[in-house]
């Protein structure tokens, strides 16, 4: 069993960026400028936000947090969200989500130019992704693809399983690993809350994907031995071990399922050092005009 360490993978990703932002300085050209607006106070979302900002200065770009009250109409919102599209200076920018529940999420991803969604979340960005195109992948289905590539995994003719059709993870990388890319071309099959026989499903899987949600619901006995598992899911659980009186679980049981494993990434430890990583490298791009132009 190999253990997929994310946050070795990380730090080289980070690395290659740090590099190319020095080049680019070296050549005379601005530091890439990511803005991040945040709305309100959510603990989860402000501890987000400040390891983004922070992993902006340690890579050199410029980075811009812009903080609202929960007050804030959609309106007031949507117009920074113009002021930041028409920003020359910004190259990217994100809206932390969760928003408060009077704020359409919808309308604000839709208010974002494009060309600026270095989340990936707009529907033109999503729609190219489904069709090939380039563009800007979302963070968490983009650092899974990271880490298949890095550890070399073979996905071709593969059937994955993937757990969860959320917008943000179960669908994207459902549709990337169906690509004709590497990694990519497997045969994909999703399963979500009304799945009626998941078990006889996961156990045909070579990769599983879990993005459900539901601490520890992948069991040994629903995989298949050599299975490749990508755990996704980031839980609170309150902990007396911790200081924070809490600790992530994942959406498989580690312990029994690890052995049966080819691959397997922890929690912590996985996917989630990836993300704030992929979000650096869609704002890398941004500012290289390398999408769209
Ligand atoms: P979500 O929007 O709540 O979606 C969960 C999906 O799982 C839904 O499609 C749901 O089905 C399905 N599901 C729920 N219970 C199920 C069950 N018993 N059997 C089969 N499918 C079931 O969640 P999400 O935003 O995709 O996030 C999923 C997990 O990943 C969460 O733990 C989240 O914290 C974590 N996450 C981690 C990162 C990271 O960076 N590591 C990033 C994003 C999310 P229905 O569609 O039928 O409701």
């Amino acid at each position: 069993m190999i253990l997929i360490d994310g946050k070795v993978i990380a730090e080289q990703v980070k690395a290659e960026i740090a590099g190319e932002v020095k080049e680019m300085i070296a050549a005379g050209k601005k530091r890439p400028h990511l803005a991040v607006i945040i709305v309100g106070h959510d603990g989860g979302s402000e501890t987000y936000v400040a390891s983004k900002v922070k992993s902006c200065e340690q890579l050199g770009f410029k980075s811009t947090k812009i903080e609202y009250e929960d007050t804030i109409s959609e309106a007031e919102l949507l117009s920074k969200i113009e002021e930041l599209n028409k920003d020359a200076d910004v190259d990217g920018f994100i809206v932390q989500l969760p928003l408060p529940k009077h704020i359409s999420e919808q309308k604000v991803i839709e208010a974002i130019d494009y060309r600026k969604d270095v989340d990936g979340f707009h529907p033109i960005n999503i729609g190219r992704m489904s069709i090939g195109m380039p563009c800007y992948v979302s963070a968490t289905p983009s650092g899974i693809i990271e880490l298949l590539k890095r550890y070399e995994i073979p996905t071709s003719g593969k059937h994955c399983v993937v757990i969860g059709r959320s917008n943000i993870v179960g669908k994207p990388i459902a549709s990337l690993m169906m690509q004709k890319s590497v990694p990519g071309d497997a045969t994909v099959t999703v399963c979500h809350s009304r799945t009626r026989n998941l078990k006889e499903i996961t156990l045909q899987a070579d990769i599983i994907i879990a993005a459900l949600g539901k601490p520890e619901f992948l069991t040994a006995d629903m995989v298949k031995d050599g299975v490749v598992i990508i755990d996704v899911g980031t839980t609170r659980v309150p902990s007396t071990e911790t200081k924070s009186g809490f600790r992530l679980k994942g959406d498989v049981k580690f312990d029994e399922v690890a052995p049966k494993c080819s691959y397997i990434t922890p929690v912590p430890g996985g996917v989630g050092l990836m993300t704030i990583v992929s979000l650096l490298k869609n704002t890398l791009l941004a500012a290289k005009g390398e999408i769209y132009g």
